[in-house]
């Protein structure tokens, strides 16, 4: 492939410079997922109309440059002075940020599996974030490029020890396909459970379908991290309201933020799971 090969000799020409273009890349996909959070739980098209404001009129693409057009407006639209929400410039900020790291930290094939996976993962945290709504399309999205991408880089599961290119790919989809079903199990199952003991729906069945896309991408160890690692981050979020609610001596009222906590978990396991699995077992051993 000629293009990348030439986009490897850039790489390697200029490092910082490709850090910035990895930078803005993440910016503007940050830019369309700010578009998909505000309207998929509408059941709104994401392609039509073009961006417009709260009050209807719409926004200049020279206002709509991702963290630019939000910084230049001071946070209040040109047209009417409505606030627009630090979720913007935040998403955006998240996203560029995630891209250079896995440009940075991981090798080829999973960089690029990266702007897929956690592009999604930013989508359904800030969906639930928003409007307490996962979308169904993202959810299973995340579950069938998974599995795909799973067949067409082994490497995802580290599977590539094999002479034989077809049995790692194999291994691999065998690998994504026990996340998926370890996923769907340890969520159904903490749900069955915790709904009989609470007496009220435990968790949703969003949940169920996210862990079961992050044991897609990232096996059942995965599934499993996304899982207990998500509690332990929901409950660290929830801890500022829990306290201020036990001094004020009122019933805390809010929700632990499971979707979000459970993307992120996720994404640190995409990152650092084996190095995390490695300082577990070699803590647990001295
Ligand atoms: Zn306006």
């Amino acid at each position: 492939m000629p293009l990348l090969t030439a986009l490897q000799h850039f790489a390697a020409q200029h490092p910082a410079l490709t850090v910035v273009f990895v930078g803005i890349f993440g910016a503007c996909i940050g830019s369309f997922l700010n578009v998909c959070i505000h309207r998929m739980p509408k059941g709104e098209s994401i392609i039509t109309p073009g961006s417009r404001c709260a009050c209807g009129k719409p926004i200049p693409f020279w206002l709509n440059l991702p963290l630019v057009g939000w910084l230049s407006l001071r946070g209040q639209a040109r047209c009417c002075g409505i606030p627009i929400s630090v979720r913007y410039p935040l998403v955006e900020l998240i996203t560029a940020l995630l891209f250079i790291a896995s440009w940075i930290m991981l090798p080829g094939p999973k960089a690029a599996l990266a702007c897929i996976f956690l592009p999604l993962l930013i989508l359904l945290a800030g969906c639930d974030l928003d409007d307490m709504m996962v979308p169904d399309a993202p959810n299973f999205a995340l579950v069938g490029t998974g599995i795909i991408f799973s067949m067409l880089a082994p490497s995802l599961h580290n599977e590539t020890g094999h002479p034989i290119e077809v049995i790692n790919r194999i291994h691999a989809l065998g690998d994504s396909l026990i996340g998926v079903a370890a996923g769907t199990a340890l969520v159904w199952w903490i749900r069955t459970i915790g709904t009989v003991l609470a007496g009220r729906e435990a968790m949703g069945e969003a949940d169920i379908i996210l862990c079961a896309g992050i044991g897609a991408y990232c096996g059942w160890q995965g599934a499993l991290f996304c899982l207990f690692g998500g509690s332990v981050i929901g409950v660290i979020t929830a801890l500022p309201a829990l306290i201020s609610a036990k001094i004020r001596g009122s019933e805390y009222e809010g929700i632990v933020p499971f979707v979000p906590s459970m993307a992120a978990a996720g994404a640190i396991w995409f990152f650092r799971g084996p190095e995390l699995l490695l300082a577990w077992h070699n803590w647990v051993a001295s």
